[in-house]
């Protein structure tokens, strides 16, 4: 099967005839082949993406509306089909795809279909001297570009302001996962979309996300993916002026003191560490203890850890499935080396599964790995792995835990768990990351600013803030 672009409307072949494999990582195997675009793809996206945008920039909020929730009607529809396939293309269980990935494609093109219709815009008053008002205008033609851990969600998560705000935009999925994105572009023709609003265009970082950040017709820049490749995009975009938004890595604590619900807090701390084989960016990969509980929850979170069932991805109750690439699964077997190689102790996993089943022999699969004994500021516990990999440390007091969670260059995400609701808003403040959850993980609102501090993110998405990254203020002051 070949997965080809979708350019003013239509699926079109690149302009190089040229593919790139696509591998299933459950079974290591080529399964269809992708796009293997290039700048001149990236100029016919944008000419269709300009000459789209007059019509589409007009057109009555209701009538965007409307087209954006006959997609998200389209995608429910095919919630079966779109879950298998994000299984078989980035390795994670069905059952993950199903109730997490493909309901929230949906769920952020109604989000902002209906936001739009409920919109206002400020008006000032200036001393009986002058009224001003704010015209908020769409930018014009924007670069989306998003990562393959949760391929659908995060497209869907730009693709779903940039239009519903009048924009038109080149989307350009990961290579790694492109088949929901090529999907996604069947629905948008079956529901309407007038050719060129959207344009997904596939192929290499290197060249077709470069040719995006690079094209002086794209005036604004969405990223998700890691932080190396976030200061690419920063460096090539700084110099044209263009307006960006980074949302990148996470090295995300998970807090847990010792009035906090045990049974709870491991089920909860288990979920933030392996979801996804820990590949979402939101994880909580280090996990900070009260010393009085800590031999109690290192037991109860590596039993918890090593019963996660691991297996073909398309079995329903497969709890853990593949890693999504060879190269995702070897960084994470060098970590766990360099993490024995600093002293660390594994207290399970540390190695790949010995059988899943005869379908996924040469798949990439990797176990739920819990280890202790290592310090705060070493390589293991300061860098993103994105694999399933969980440290355990104890700590002392407030201040230390503190300290503890912000000593890394990342600032995305932190769970805290405590019964001491002061505690836990103190710690909030303290806390550098662009979300702190207490009691809960991955509780999500999408009406809410969502981004990261430090080395994780430029700029926040969710809610009002997309309507200000997605749209230019005017301010248009009247005498009076
Ligand atoms: P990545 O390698 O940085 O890639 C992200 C996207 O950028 C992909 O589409 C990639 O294309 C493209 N790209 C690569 N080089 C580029 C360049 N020079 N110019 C423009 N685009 C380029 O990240 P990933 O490995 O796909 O995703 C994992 C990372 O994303 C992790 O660090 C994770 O924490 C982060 N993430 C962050 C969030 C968040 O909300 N903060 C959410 C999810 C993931 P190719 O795939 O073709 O190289």
């Amino acid at each position: 099967m070949k997965i080809s672009h979708y350019i003013n409307g239509q699926l079109v072949e690149p302009s190089s005839d040229a593919y790139l494999d696509n591998i299933e990582p459950a079974t290591g195997k080529v399964y269809s082949q992708v796009a293997d675009g290039d700048a001149r793809d990236v100029d016919r996206a944008v000419a269709a993406a300009e000459a789209a945008f007059e019509r589409w920039s007009k057109m009555p909020a209701a009538a965007r509306s409307g087209i954006l929730m006959k997609i998200a009607d389209l995608i429910d529809a095919r919630a079966d089909e779109l879950a298998r396939a994000e299984s078989i293309d980035n390795g994670k269980p069905i059952s993950l795809a199903r109730t997490l990935d493909i309901p929230r494609a949906a769920k952020n093109l109604r989000h902002f279909a209906t936001a739009i219709l409920h919109t206002h815009t400020e008006t000032h008053v200036t001393d009986g001297v002058a009224l001003n008002y704010t015209l908020r205008q769409p930018r014009g033609v924007c670069g989306l570009i998003s990562p393959w851990n949760l391929p659908l969600y995060l497209l869907t998560w730009k693709v779903a302001p940039a239009l519903a705000f009048g924009n038109t935009a080149i989307a350009k999925p990961s290579e790694i996962t492109p088949m929901t994105a090529f999907l996604f572009s069947q629905i948008c023709i079956d529901a309407g979309l007038p050719p060129g609003v959207l344009n997904i265009v596939h192929g290499l970082g290197a060249k077709v996300g470069a040719a995006i950040t690079a094209h002086p017709k794209i005036t604004t820049i969405s990223f998700t993916g890691g932080t190396v490749t976030g200061r690419e995009v920063a460096k090539t975009c700084a110099p044209m002026f263009k307006k960006v938004a980074l949302e990148m890595g996470g090295k995300n604590p998970t807090i847990v003191f010792a009035d906090a619900d045990m049974e709870k807090v491991v089920a909860g701390s288990v979920q933030a560490a392996f979801a996804n084989s820990g590949q979402v960016c939101l994880c909580g990969s280090r996990v900070f203890v009260e010393r009085s509980i800590y031999d109690e929850f290192v037991r109860r979170f590596a039993e918890a850890a090593s019963r996660l069932r691991v297996g073909d991805p398309l079995e329903p109750d497969t709890q853990q499935g593949a890693m999504v690439s060879r190269a995702q699964l070897e960084k994470t077997m060098y970590y766990v080396d360099l993490a024995r190689q600093e002293g660390g102790r594994i207290l399970c996993g540390g190695e790949r599964p010995k059988a899943v089943n005869e379908r996924c022999r040469d798949g990439y699969f990797y176990l739920p790995t819990v280890i202790t004994d290592l310090g705060v500021s070493c390589r293991v516990n300061r860098e993103e792995i994105f694999g399933p990999v969980a440290t355990i440390i104890p700590f002392d007091d407030e201040a230390q835990v503190v300290e503890y969670a912000n000593a890394t260059d990342y600032g995305l995400a932190a769970s805290v768990w405590t019964q001491n609701l002061p505690r836990a808003h103190r710690l909030a403040e303290q806390i550098q990351s662009g979300t702190v959850w207490i009691n809960c993980w991955l509780v999500r609102d999408l009406r809410v600013p969502f981004g990261g501090m430090k080395q994780s993110g430029l700029g926040r998405e969710g809610g009002e803030e997309a309507m200000r990254f997605f749209t230019e203020p005017k301010n248009v002051c009247v005498g009076t």
